[in-house]
């Protein structure tokens, strides 16, 4: 069984308000994308990287790849306006051999290479596959204009979900074939409308998604703690 990883890092990181495209912001002296790709360099299960980049920056990956000896990534490729599109992009030129896409974002560094691994072992028997963990906060849905409370919606069963998500590649192609919207934040949404059940694992909450500037020294405060 063949396994391949997406990972979409063509996103504009407006939120992080930094100079730098996110991706390259640094970690720990090191840009984030590759904190990332290094965790897929650990996994024994997945063959192979496609790397999903800005259009403009695409020599700045492809030094990068080198440099740092990222020898899974084999190719890179140009995202587009949202992050569906730069998955289907990836997905465009995955191996016709490939049985199985796992799908990651960029911009989660601290993905455990292990559990990744764990989860992939069992992979063959699943449609698709998210991890997530249970909803700490309370949330609220809000009207923005008064600025009031609608209404509280039970945190009972209620999961954030992260990545790595994993699919069969036919049934990841023909979700994303079969949404034109463009707008899903994540893969899991866009195989869920067509009825394919998707499994949850439990993950962990240091798998953070680095998406505003407090992220940053969280991320790192969380690389150190694994270094220890
Ligand atoms: O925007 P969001 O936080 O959901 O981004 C999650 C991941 O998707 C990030 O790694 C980001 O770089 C990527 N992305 C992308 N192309 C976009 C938007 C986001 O590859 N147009």
């Amino acid at each position: 069984m063949k396994i391949q990883a997406i990972i979409p890092a063509a996103g504009s990181g407006v939120r992080l308000k930094s100079d730098v495209p996110k991706p390259f912001i640094e970690l720990n002296g090191k840009p984030m994308i590759v904190h990332t790709l290094s965790i897929f360099e650990r996994c024994q299960h997945v063959a192979s990287v496609v790397l999903v980049v800005p259009q403009d920056h695409m020599a700045e990956f492809e030094k990068l790849v080198g440099t740092h000896k990222l020898h899974k990534v084999i190719r890179i490729v140009a995202g587009g306006d949202t992050r569906q599109v730069s998955v289907y992009n990836g997905l465009q030129v995955v191996d016709h051999d490939t049985d199985i896409v796992l799908v990651h974002d960029g911009a989660r560094p601290l993905a455990e290479a292990t559990l990744i691994d764990r989860i992939l072992s069992q992979a063959g028997n699943e449609q698709a596959l998210v991890i997530g963990v249970p909803l700490k906060p309370t949330v609220k849905r809000i009207d923005p204009e008064a600025m009031l409370v609608k209404e509280t919606i039970a945190r009972h069963n209620l999961w954030e979900i992260q990545t790595p998500q994993i699919f069969r590649k036919e049934i990841l192609l023909k979700a994303h074939e079969a949404n034109v919207a463009k707008e899903a934040t994540d893969d899991a949404m866009l195989v869920e409308k067509m009825g394919v059940k998707v499994r949850i694992i439990e993950g962990s909450y240091d798998n953070i998604k680095v998406t505003t500037p407090e992220d940053v020294a969280l991320a790192e405060f969380y690389l150190n703690r694994k270094k220890a």
